[in-house]
Formats: C-alpha cells, sequence, structure tokens
C-alpha cells in the first residue's frame, strides 16, 4: 500500500520538498510519463504529500476515486518499467 499520485497532477512539486522517504520523482518533457510519481516499495504513509498538494492530486491507494484507478498501476509502472527503474 502507498500513496498515488493521479492525473490530476500539474508538476507542482510541493509534494516532493515534503517527503521523508524521497519517494516521489518525474522526468521532464516526456509526455509518455507527464506527472510526479510516488514509488510503491519507499513511501511510509505518511500523507504528508497529500496535505501539501495544492491540486488534490494525491489519495491513498485505498481512496483513488474510480476515475483515477488506472494511475496506481501507472505509478508502479513509472518504477518497475518507465523512468523510475534508473532513479531508485
Ligand atoms: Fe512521501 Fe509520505 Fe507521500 Fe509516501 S505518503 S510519498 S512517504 S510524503
Amino acid at each position: 500500500m502507498a500513496y498515488v499520485i493521479t492525473r490530476l497532477c500539474q508538476r507542482v512539486g510541493a509534494c516532493v520538498d515534503v517527503c521523508p522517504s524521497d519517494s516521489i520523482h518525474f522526468v521532464d518533457d516526456n509526455p509518455e510519463w507527464p506527472t510526479y510519481y510516488i514509488d510503491p516499495d519507499t513511501c511510509i504513509e505518511c500523507g504528508a504529500c497529500e496535505a501539501e498538494c495544492p491540486q488534490e492530486a494525491i489519495f491513498h491507494e485505498d481512496e483513488v476515486p474510480e476515475e483515477y484507478k488506472d494511475d496506481i498501476q501507472k505509478n508502479i509502472d513509472y518504477y518497475q518499467s518507465g523512468p523510475g527503474k534508473d532513479q531508485v
């Protein structure tokens, strides 16, 4: 279980600064990976990012709205087969 950044993310970046486990990553100018992502293996579920996000784009995995549920797997894929596999 982890927190998940959904497609509502506008890349403000406030979440990155408050994450105590350095679990939030992104890549520049890559349309395939347009938002920030949370590493589900290192997130300690503190909730700091959710509270900080002005877009309200971050949810606990159990509370992701139905229309954004695909973003749970997108966050996982970022670290397993996307740019994140080289960032951790
Ligand atoms: Fe980082 Fe806490 Fe957000 Fe997990 S819930 S990504 S540990 S700020």
